[in-house]
């Protein structure tokens, strides 16, 4: 074990939390409530060269970045993890992440399949959770609901998102796999794994 996986699980309450899902499956949603169930939980701001729609916050939703400054970023190795969705670039800055886990708390990255896995590979103890859609046309008709972009763009999204979920079951990266039917009911399990998972570490650390 090296000594930064002894510093951020196994010697107090930080956990990292990876939700992942196809665009559009409420990963966002289920996230706030997850955020607002716990008290002690933060939600990694990721940076990314994707533009900003109208729908985000700066600083809130992402840090918005050149790809300069991404190049930047990568070269000096302060992400934790990055990947290219959609033709851009996604990524999770270290050392909040690191910071927040030193401080015990919940960390949470919304994050897609191929940086799920290097977070994994990097630390295991993170817990993986997928979110899966009720059905394929339940997913195209939430990816309209929001508006925000054109249906070309939409149908893109919707066929990276079925193979995302065949990745995400071979992968091995997650730990569980929630069903975003009802609301409530999937927020609910979601806190249900989460609360599962830190008392079993919790659990460890003191035996
Ligand atoms: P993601 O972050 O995965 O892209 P969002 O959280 O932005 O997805 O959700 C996409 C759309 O689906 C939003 O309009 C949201 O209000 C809606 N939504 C999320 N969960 C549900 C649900 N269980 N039932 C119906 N609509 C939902
Ligand atoms: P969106 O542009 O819809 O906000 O996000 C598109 C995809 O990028 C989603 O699958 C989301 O989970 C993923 N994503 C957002 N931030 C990060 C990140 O920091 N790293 C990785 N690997 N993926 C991210």
């Amino acid at each position: 074990m090296t000594p930064e996986r002894r510093l951020h699980t196994d010697t107090d309450d930080g956990m990292l939390l990876i939700i992942s899902g196809p665009s559009g499956v409420g990963k966002t949603t289920i996230t706030r409530g997850v955020e607002r169930a716990i008290s002690d939980s933060v939600f990694s701001v990721s940076a990314t060269t994707r533009d900003k729609t109208d729908a985000d916050v700066e600083g809130v939703d992402y840090r918005f970045v050149s790809d300069e400054r991404f190049d930047e970023l990568v070269e000096s190795d302060a992400l934790l993890e990055w990947a290219g969705v959609f033709g851009r670039r996604y990524g999770t800055p270290r050392a909040w992440v690191d910071e927040q886990l030193a401080r015990g708390r919940l960390v949470i990255l919304e994050i897609d399949v191929e940086g799920a896995k290097q977070v994994k590979a990097r630390m295991p103890d993170a817990f993986g959770l997928f979110v899966l859609p009720p059905s394929e046309d339940v997913l195209l008709e939430r990816l309209r609901s929001r508006r925000r972009e054109s249906e070309e763009l939409i149908q893109k999204r919707f066929s990276e998102a079925k193979r995302e979920i065949r990745e995400a079951h071979e992968c091995g990266a997650y730990d569980a796999f929630v069903t975003n039917d009802d609301l409530d009911r999937a927020i609910g399990e979601a806190l249900e794994h989460v609360r599962t998972a830190r008392g079993r570490r919790r659990g460890e650390s003191v035996s």
